[in-house]
């Protein structure tokens, strides 16, 4: 049994609710608090106890009414000094993007104790959904996992798309719905060949999962091909040859890092 007045950080999987692991389900039986995202399946709140307190945290990105980020920290901080069990019930894995590494630090400070249990992240379930492997021995020596966005949806500081294009071989997208276009420009224009396969996965793991596939230079030149709503992953490089039903001959991984 978790020790009352602990946080819990834990990764609700991509979306279908069997992807939560067996370490999450039984911090979600102990819980006595939840505090969840918009992008944790609503089914996982019925693992919980009937009395546990359910907080819906509800970050929609750039709308108001989202709880702050602060806020969160202290509602969490406030219900573990109480000592209760809370979970912090976080979409795919809570250190992959969703500011998962500033909850751990907040906790931490507090002087909280604080466990990670790990998520199956949107790139995983994306990738097993199409049988697309984001590393192979000869198609891809390398994956990253990159933010297509900025805070505040503008273009991401720090992400430098043109050593991404021509070093990494599988690029897996997160938060990149509405700069996709601009993305596929990018990487283009850092030198990643134009008909480099992408794949857009929206929704994916769940019923109503959507998939894209396309070339670079369709994505960055046809407006039509980029307009998706979120959540949507892109996945591009050499590795998506290799996808359900595509087996063709690999590409070999791209050079140095
Ligand atoms: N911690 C999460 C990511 C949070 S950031 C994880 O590990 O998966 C939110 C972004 O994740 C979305 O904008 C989208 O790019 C991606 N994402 C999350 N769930 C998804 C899903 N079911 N299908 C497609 N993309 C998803």
């Amino acid at each position: 049994m978790t020790e009352p007045g602990t946080i819990m950080l834990v990764g609700a999987g991509p979306g279908d609710p069997e992807l939560l692991t067996l370490a999450g389900l039984k911090a979600l039986r102990e819980a006595e608090v939840v505090i969840f995202d918009r992008l944790v399946n609503p089914e996982l709140l019925a693992h919980a106890p009937p009395e546990a307190e359910r907080i819906d945290a509800g970050k929609t990105p750039g709308l108001t009414h989202a709880m702050a980020q602060e806020r969160i920290n202290r509602i969490m901080i406030e219900r573990a000094r109480a000592g209760r069990r809370v979970v912090r019930l976080k979409g795919g894995d809570p250190l992959i993007f969703g500011r998962g590494g500033e909850e751990l630090q907040a906790a931490r400070a507090a002087g909280i104790p604080v466990r990670v249990i790990p998520g199956v992240t949107a790139a995983q379930g994306a990738a097993a959904a199409l049988q697309i492997p984001l590393t192979h021995r000869a198609a891809a020596a390398s994956v990253a996992f990159v933010t297509g966005c900025g805070a505040g949806g503008e273009e991401p500081a720090g992400v430098n798309w043109q050593a991404l294009a021509t070093r990494v071989d599988t690029l897996v997208v997160y938060m990149g719905a509405r700069r996709l276009a601009a993305i596929a420009q990018e990487l283009i224009a850092g030198g990643r060949p134009v008909d480099d396969p992408v794949a857009l996965v929206r929704q994916a793991t769940l019923p109503d999962q959507e998939v894209r596939i396309l070339t670079l230079y369709e994505l960055a030149h046809d407006p039509a091909a980029a307009d998706i709503a979120p959540p949507v992953i892109m996945i591009t490089g050499a590795a998506l040859h290799l996808r359900e039903g595509q087996q063709t001959q690999a590409d070999p991984p791209r050079k140095g890092l």
